[in-house]
């Protein structure tokens, strides 16, 4: 018997309707079961169903237990059940307990004779959601027990599904969940606290949660915030777990207050590896900083010792150029000696410095592999000499002559190796092999091998050489070096593409290889090579230098060469102009770094004036290692630039350079 109050095609429609919105209104379709064996009841239900506001319903009827409970079986949605205690296959109690355990989740409401109204209450505490009490009920109760009967299943069933995710969030948590009453008494906890103190989590009820606090005093005033407070407070503590070890971590309590219970829950997160990352990265920045901070120190106090270096050197050149006994020439001579080594130590410092910022520039000329290699071994020469070695060279023959490259960097490199076999050689040879690896598209790929048979390296030894400052001790002796050497070597190659190695047997020797890439050049044409500038020519040249003893080595060092040399000298930038504006010049030797008016502002103020005046060669003289990276004098209008301290040569021979050009325009 289905009753239907509402219009069936309606019914049709909205079942259909897959609009989440319109199923969870209160209008939504009812299914009511109803479990009575009494036809009289039934119609009576029946009845006032329809005359109830529960508009849309469907009601079916089952007048045993067994086909009631079938029927809530193969039609599991039921809203509500109405059920009769007493039906023929079973009577009171047990057909509730039958249904109620078959079903656990219906929703059940009793219907009891007039005179069973205590069985009706005693039901309620069975499970029953509500009773009623037939004949004494019309439509509107009926209608109202249904629904609240409906609501109540409704509230329950959320309640029920809260408490499963809240339960589920405490479980599953990572951060420590916790309940503790006002002294700290933990009441309650989840795994995750157990995880963070260490403590199992039998061991942990009853535990002042005061305990883990590496401050003892901590509790007390944070508990005064958290009475004070209507929102959850929190707090950075360090906890003291139960093997000792300390957490960084985050605490989060707020008050809670139910029945005659007042304490505080909340939770714990433990921040210890976040902080740890975050001091890693801290301690990174300041060690990047650090490092910076040194490579500029470096730099600035190898920088600063250059110019004394230059009027040490330049001091020695002069002296050693006068009469003198033998005893002087030999403590001159170790002077300068001592001086050149000192200064090569500070280039080193400036280079690698530079390389390790990155400020490394490459020239890539022609130029002639023979010259470079002849000139290697003729000032190389004489110490293997002393020594007593055998020096040889081979060059596959099939190698061009004339490559372009950086030829300054190349012999660096040889310098450098070939200077370590020298001093890590007492006998047998010191060998130098250039090889072809491959040619094509007009590159080509050369080895250069430096052969030696010295005390060699330890196998253990080999992997760390190529970094700074390593040098490997022997017991034996002490040799000399910063142990910079290599690794420059290691890093000019590297930038150009190329590749170091070595291979090398304790107490046989070393082969250091290192391989790079040159295209093919052309031979220069014969003439554009510059003759030197005959000494006796008379010039007008101008030194503006800030530096006393700088400027007497360089007037002295000028004049000794250039006899005949009409020079004038300038203190600073704005002096070198004056002197500019006053006369004509040659050429003009310019210290970059000068007080009052540097040599670049100078050189700039020279270049605008509209004469013959601003096409005055310019070199710029400068203590600054790295000139030659950073190329800035171009920028300034200068046209090249000598190194402080001076090398004679290369000064005499940029100066011929430049006065023969402006002679020949
Ligand atoms: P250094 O200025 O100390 O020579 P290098 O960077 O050129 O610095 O070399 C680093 C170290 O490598 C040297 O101190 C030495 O111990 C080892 N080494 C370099 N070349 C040789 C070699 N040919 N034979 C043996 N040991 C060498």
């Amino acid at each position: 018997m289905v009753s239907r109050a509402a219009d069936s095609n309606f019914i049709g429609e909205l079942k259909n309707n897959n609009n989440k919105e319109l199923e969870v209104t209160s209008d939504k379709l009812l299914k009511i079961l109803l479990i009575e064996d009494n036809p009289a009841d039934a119609k009576m239900v029946q009845l006032l169903l329809v005359d109830s506001d529960l508009e849309q319903h469907t009601l079916t009827v089952q007048n045993t237990l067994t086909t009631g409970l079938e029927e809530i079986k193969n039609n599991d949605d039921f809203d509500v059940v109405l059920l009769d205690l007493s039906l023929p296959d079973s009577n009171g109690f047990d057909t509730l307990k039958k249904l109620i355990s078959a079903h656990p989740n219906t929703n059940v409401i009793v219907l009891t004779g007039h005179s069973d109204k205590q069985l009706g209450l005693e039901a309620v505490k069975l499970g029953a959601q509500d009773f009623l009490v037939k004949g004494s009920y019309n439509s509107e109760l009926f209608s109202k027990t249904i629904r609240f009967a409906i609501e109540r299943k409704k509230i329950k069933e959320n309640l029920e599904e809260a408490q499963l995710r809240y339960q589920n969030i405490f479980t599953n948590s990572k951060d420590a969940i916790y309940v503790c009453d006002l002294e700290g008494k933990l009441i309650n906890y989840n795994k995750a606290t157990s995880n963070l103190t260490g403590y199992d989590k039998e061991n942990l009820l009853g535990i002042n949660i005061t305990s883990f606090f590496e401050d003892a005093e901590f509790w007390d005033s944070f508990l005064n915030r958290i009475l004070q407070s209507n929102i959850v407070v929190e707090e950075e503590i360090n906890l003291v777990c139960k093997d000792g070890s300390i957490r960084n971590c985050i605490i989060y309590a707020g008050k809670l207050s139910y029945g005659n219970f007042s304490g505080v829950n909340g939770f714990i997160t433990d921040i210890t590896e976040r902080k740890q990352a975050e001091k890693l990265r801290e301690d990174r920045k300041i060690a990047e900083k650090t490092n910076k901070l040194k490579e500029q120190f470096i730099a600035s106090i190898s920088h600063e010792m250059r110019t004394p270096m230059n009027a040490i050197l330049g001091m020695s050149n002069l002296v050693l150029q006068t009469k003198m006994n033998q005893e002087q020439f030999n403590y001159i001579s170790s002077i300068k000696n001592s001086s050149e080594l000192l200064l090569g130590i500070v280039n080193d410092i400036l280079q690698i410095s530079s390389i390790q910022n990155g400020k490394i520039k490459f020239e890539y000329d022609v130029f002639d592999l023979h010259d470079l290699l002849a000139n290697l071994i003729s000032v190389m020469q004489y110490k293997v000499f002393e020594k007593n070695l055998e020096f040889t060279l081979e060059v596959n023959p099939t190698i061009p002559r004339y490559l372009i490259g950086d030829k300054l960097r190349l012999n660096q490199i040889l310098y450098n190796l070939v200077g370590n076999a020298i001093k890590f050689t007492d006998e047998g040879h010191i060998r130098i092999k250039v090889e072809e690896l491959n040619d094509s598209n007009g590159t080509w790929h050369i080895q250069f091998m430096v052969e030696d048979t010295g005390i060699g390296i330890p196998g253990d030894k080999i992997g760390v050489i190529f970094e700074t400052f390593t040098r490997i001790r022997t017991k034996e002796r002490i040799y000399e070096g910063t142990g910079l050497g290599l690794s420059i070597s290691k890093n000019l190659i590297e930038y150009q593409g190329g590749k170091i190695w070595v291979e090398s047997t304790v107490g046989e020797g070393s082969r250091f290889y290192f391989d790079l890439i040159f295209e093919e050049g052309q031979e220069p044409e014969a003439g554009s090579v510059l003759e030197t500038l005959d000494p006796m020519t008379s010039f007008n040249l101008l030194l503006a230098e800030d530096h006393p003893i700088n400027r007497v080595v360089a007037t002295q060092t000028l004049k000794k060469h250039f006899p005949n040399l009409n020079l004038t000298i300038a203190v600073n930038g704005q002096e070198a102009v004056e002197k500019v504006e006053e006369m004509d010049f040659d050429i003009i030797l310019m210290d970059i770094q000068m007080p009052i008016m540097d040599g670049a502002e100078a050189s700039k103020t020279i270049r605008k004036m509209d004469s013959e005046k601003s096409k005055i060669p310019i070199l710029a003289m400068t203590a600054h290692a790295n000139i030659k990276e950073d190329e800035r004098y171009k920028d300034y209008g200068m046209n090249d630039y000598v190194l402080k301290p001076f090398e004679p040569e290369q000064l005499f021979h940029k100066i011929s350079k430049y006065i023969r050009l402006k002679k020949t325009l």
